[in-house]
């Protein structure tokens, strides 16, 4: 099949500025479109670290205004990364996180700062930039939500246009006070348009009217059309039912391959790795003040801290392990109440619970390396990719059975232990009962080396590379533009 071009709209994008999952697939999947012979480039924003990340610029465009002030579009590369890059200092030179103040509140002119990225992409997509006429404009998240909208309703042709929804959970909701300033025509402001709950959706409009729909994993697809994980956008998920495709995230083998790992004390391949994890153990237990302890079974969490991950769950059902060989490694930061909650129980029990409240991206990577079990008890996951570091890691997922987690995890249920192809422990309910259950299952099978063993080398080689997820989102371009 032909090479297509692409644009690949997004608000964060891994190595240069990362919340989340988001950062992840939009930094690997480009590079593994460019392997099957695509030609990939990605819009984002010029905030700080990415101003400073960039080289070889050429100047595409110049705003006089753009939501507010002059800005320029420029062309340029990090890395294997090709690049779009708004600069517009009235709405990115802001340091730190790209969506909330120092006050951890949203940036109260985020409409305008997202408006403006899913401007420019319209315009990129309609021919801005004379050397890149993109087949495709793929709109990621909320952020990204009104490329697709400012495409439907401006002059054709236009590119084909396809949404990624990474987390339903966040939906760029803004007052419909806003919609001229946000240079939407009137006629968006309906139910087939932007119009959502009386305000302006920016996620819904992308929903409504992009030419397909894709979300990170089977199970998730399925999920969203039912009210609970719909979140209000579960009607017309099921109106777009047949433009929704469900596509699994892969995992970036290059920043997540323990061959390789420049932040684990001893890196390891299957051949070695019994040895070599003990190794890393003892180097997480030294360095976050657990007790020296092989025969404990280390259970890591790097997560966001929000409901969403259903940790404090955990803090629930810790107390009924007391009398266990349990620790704990948590790397995560968010809500300042479960945060507390973790505080607390790691004072109360230093050599057993470390909670570190960072965002700490060589200490995720020593968690993923050292620790025995990896727990993700979310209440929804869309894919979650920590699992599937934990798979390569050989570290044993636990984790909710929702989601992509469903997807990616075979639970050691009596017919998978038989087949000798299971790869963790599921459960469901996602309930403090449940949850504690799966924590006694995983304490029983840790005490059984051989099962164990065999579920780690399963874990290991299964393949969760972007080669795959990368090929379903080629031929389902190939689909818009020849439908
Ligand atoms: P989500 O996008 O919902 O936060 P994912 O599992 O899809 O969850 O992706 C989370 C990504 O962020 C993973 O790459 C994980 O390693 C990383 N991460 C999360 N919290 C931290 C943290 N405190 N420090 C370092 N990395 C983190």
């Amino acid at each position: 099949m032909a090479g297509l071009k692409i644009l690949s709209v997004t608000s964060e994008l891994f190595p240069l500025i990362k919340t989340g999952g988001l950062a992840d697939v939009a930094g690997a999947l480009p590079l593994a479109l460019a392997d099957l012979g695509h030609e990939v480039v990605t819009l984002i924003p010029g905030y700080p670290a990415v101003m400073e990340a960039i080289k070889g610029r050429r100047r595409v465009h110049d705003f006089d205004d753009l939501f507010g002030g002059p800005a320029r579009l420029w062309r340029a590369r990090a890395g294997a990364l090709e690049l779009f890059v708004i600069e517009a200092a009235h709405l990115y030179q802001r340091k730190g996180n790209p969506y909330l103040g120092p006050n951890g509140l949203d940036w109260p002119d985020n409409a305008q700062r997202f408006a403006a990225l899913g401007f420019v992409a319209a315009e990129i997509g309609r021919g801005l930039d004379a050397k890149f006429q993109p087949d495709i404009v793929h709109a990621h998240d909320w952020q990204a939500g009104l490329a697709p909208v400012y495409l439907h309703y401006g002059p054709e042709p236009r590119p084909k246009t396809l949404i990624t929804i990474h987390n339903l959970a966040f939906q760029g909701r803004f007052e419909a006070s806003l919609l001229a300033k946000l240079r939407l025509p009137v006629e968006a402001f309906t139910l087939q348009g932007v119009e959502y709950f009386g305000g302006i959706g920016f996620l819904k409009g992308a929903l409504a009217l992009s030419d397909a729909i894709a979300t990170v994993s089977p199970t998730y697809a399925l999920e969203i059309l039912g009210p609970e994980a719909g979140m209000g956008l579960d009607g017309l998920l099921r109106q777009r039912a047949g433009s929704l495709h469900g596509i699994l995230n892969g995992l970036d083998r290059e920043a997540w391959n323990p061959e390789a790992d420049v932040h684990l004390f001893t890196r390891y391949k299957r051949a070695i790795t019994a040895r070599a994890r003990a190794q890393n153990k003892l180097a997480l237990q030294q360095r976050l003040g657990l007790k020296l302890d092989p025969q404990a079974l280390l259970l890591g969490v790097v997560s966001r801290l929000s409901e969403q991950k259903g940790l404090d769950l955990l803090l629930d059902v810790l107390g009924e392990f007391a009398g266990s060989p349990l620790q704990l490694a948590l790397l995560g930061s968010g809500d300042p109440v479960i945060q507390q909650g973790f505080a607390r129980l790691a004072a109360a029990a230093p050599q057993r619970f470390a909670c570190s409240f960072a965002y700490d991206e060589p200490l995720a990577h020593m968690i993923q390396g050292g620790s025995d079990a990896f727990l993700v008890p979310s209440r929804f996951e869309p894919c979650g990719l920590t699992q599937l570091a934990a798979l390569r890691y050989g570290a044993i997922p636990v984790v909710a059975h929702v989601g992509g987690l469903a997807d990616t995890v075979i639970d050691a249920n009596a017919a998978a232990l038989q087949a000798g192809v299971a790869t963790g422990i599921c459960f469901y309910p996602v309930t403090r009962e449940a949850l504690a259950a799966a924590l006694r299952r995983t304490l029983t099978l840790f005490g059984e080396p051989k099962t164990w063993r065999k579920m780690q080398a399963n874990g290991m080689s299964a393949d969760f590379s972007w080669d795959q997820p990368a090929r379903h989102y080629a031929a389902l371009y190939h689909q818009l533009i020849s439908a």
